[in-house]
């Protein structure tokens, strides 16, 4: 089995072919600077709570508003944001990640 990243999807995952699941080919294994998907929050104190951890641990995070439609909010306007890390420092994201309530 090998790594690929899809920088389309910014997620890692492990197979025998360099093809992501959303048809991207000639994928590369990643490396410390590739851009993963972390994790999406909801606006509010536990977003807060999970950028304060990040900075605490000098992981550098980038935050776009989420694309996702959410069932009850308004049209238009996103109420989540999705993050995401160095695929280097993902692996300490993601522990940080979790144990910050939702
Ligand atoms: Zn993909």
């Amino acid at each position: 089995m090998n790594q690929f990243y899809c920088g389309r999807c910014k997620i890692v995952f492990e197979g025998e072919e360099a093809r992501c699941k959303c048809g991207k080919k000639r994928l590369k294994p990643p490396v410390v600077n590739d851009i993963m998907f972390l994790t999406f929050r909801i606006h509010g104190p536990t977003s807060g709570m999970l950028e304060d951890l990040l900075e605490q641990h000098e992981i550098p995070f980038m935050r776009q508003e989420s694309r996702g439609g959410v069932p009850g909010a308004a049209f238009g306007k996103s109420s989540h944001f999705d993050y995401f890390v160095p695929f280097g420092a993902y692996a300490k994201a993601k522990e940080l990640d979790e144990i910050v309530p939702r």
